[in-house]
């Protein structure tokens, strides 16, 4: 479907009324749900007969109670649905779900990320630009306690693209393709990725709030229906530590008045000088990047790591750019876009999108030169070139370089920053403070 100008999409937004939407369709409750700073979905279930008063003032919540930098004493915090972001539940159409907009004390949340997104837009708009961007989420199905994958019979030292292993899944497969297929997205293929218990499903891309927006409906979406299969479905960045992990790779464009400006003929590869400038932006800022992008502990077991018994990570290692290659952050898969693939599976999707935008235009404002490109195989040659700059190890050391990130700050904000570091700071303490086997093993004896 054809997107309306930004101001006729606002306006009809707002001419949407939720309650003739719900009689029209049958829908008997709306989740009006949020994004939290770590990513997590927090939601009330509104019944049809409360909408109205809830799309006008939203839904109360108590901020401190879910991951973001609010406290205990703090008023209501009230997510204001955003109409044009309604999905039916196709497993269950009598409910209907609603990406929110938050607002405390009558003014929108600094620190929100589907509001942090929203603003990095606009400022790609008033440059004259619009991103558009895809992803790719890559998700296991183990067993219900995540101990183990789910198929016992999906053992093959290289899985990827294993038919009879995709195709033992099918039943859950089809049940999310064909949702996909009915919202409109333009699901165009799954498979069955390079770790054993390792699937992926791509739609088309397009508007970067829409992705984050649709990012966020896949995950509740899948897990949801590996749930209704008896098994369950893990966006865990590693999962297993000898097996690939799952990355989040995110292609992206920036479009204006004449189409793709990412596209250039006459460009290396097809690609703009603007759109060298957005990889530029990306790796100049990519260490501070990682926190958001690679945000967990877990995070630092993908990127950075040992071959895995397939053969390869499939994950960066360095902060490098090539063409249609795969062992690099950035690849550039095809004229007039590129993809990044730094981030994983834990990766907020709004924040995502946002951090990815911001480093693309403090590289655009600032002609950031992205140096030059790499057709090599990273993982066996890469010792060879000399100060390719390596990805942070840990999440402790990518939190530091975003505490140093004068784009980053700039860019996005300081109560976003200083709010997801508090909160990641408190994280990284909890897992320093955590006793694992690793130091049993090697400690008890010293
Ligand atoms: P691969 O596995 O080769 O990296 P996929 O087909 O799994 O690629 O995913 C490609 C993603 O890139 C899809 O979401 C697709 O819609 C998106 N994409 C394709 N062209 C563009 C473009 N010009 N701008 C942004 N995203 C794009
Ligand atoms: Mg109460
Ligand atoms: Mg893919
Ligand atoms: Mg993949
Ligand atoms: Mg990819």
């Amino acid at each position: 479907m054809a997107r309306l100008p930004k101001k006729e999409a606002a306006s009809t937004a707002a001419a949407i009324d939720l309650e003739a939407v719900a009689q029209e369709r049958g829908i008997k409750y709306f989740l009006i749900s949020y994004v939290d700073l770590f990513g997590g979905l927090r939601a009330k279930l509104v019944p049809t007969a409360g909408i109205a008063e809830m799309q006008k003032n939203g839904a109360g919540f108590a901020g401190f109670a879910t991951w973001l930098d609010m406290s205990p004493a703090d008023p209501d915090l009230f997510a204001v649905p955003d109409p044009s972001s309604l999905i039916q539940l196709p497993w269950n159409p009598e409910v209907a779900w609603l990406a929110s907009d938050l607002v405390m004390g009558g003014k929108p949340v600094a620190q929100a990320p589907r509001q942090v997104l929203k603003e990095q837009l606009a400022k790609a708009a008033a440059l004259g630009y619009e991103m558009k961007s895809g992803v790719e989420c890559e998700y296991f199905l183990t067993n219900p306690d995540g101990s183990a994958i789910f198929d016992g019979a999906d053992t093959a030292v290289k899985p990827c693209y294993d038919q009879s292993a995709l195709m033992r899944q099918y039943a859950v497969i089809k049940e999310i393709c064909d949702s996909m297929l009915s919202l409109g997205w333009g699901a165009y293929q799954n498979d069955h990725e390079d770790a054993n218990g390792q699937f992926e499903m791509n739609w088309n891309y397009g508007n970067a709030l829409i992705t984050a927006d649709r990012h966020v409906f896949f995950k509740y979406m899948v897990k949801t229906l590996a749930e209704k299969h008896g098994m369950r479905a893990t966006f865990m960045p590693k999962p297993f530590i000898n097996l690939t992990g799952s990355g989040c790779h995110v292609h992206v464009s920036m479009w204006g008045k004449n189409g793709n400006a990412f596209a250039d003929p006459k460009g290396d590869l097809g690609v703009s000088q603007l759109g060298y400038h957005f990889i530029g932006g990306l790796i100049h800022n990519a260490d501070a990047l990682c926190a958001l992008t690679n945000p967990t502990v877990n995070s630092y077991k993908r990127i950075n790591a040992p071959r895995t018994v397939s053969g390869a990570t499939w994950a960066p290692n360095t902060v490098t750019y090539t063409g249609n290659n795969r062992t690099h952050m950035i690849r550039i898969p095809d004229a007039g876009r590129f993809e990044f693939r730094l981030a994983d599976g834990a990766a907020n999707p709004y924040l995502l999108q946002a951090g990815v935008l911001a480093a693309g235009l403090d590289g655009i404002a600032n002609e950031r030169d992205p140096g030059k490109r790499l057709d090599i195989n990273m993982y066996t040659e890469g010792h060879k070139v000399r100060g390719a700059k390596r990805l942070p190890l840990n999440l402790l050391d990518a939190m530091r370089a975003l505490e140093k990130s004068r784009v980053l700050r700039d860019g996005l904000g300081s109560e976003l920053v200083d709010g997801y570091l508090k909160l990641k700071t408190e994280e990284w303490n909890a897992y320093s403070r955590h006793l694992t086997q690793w130091e049993r093993d090697t400690t008890l004896d010293i």
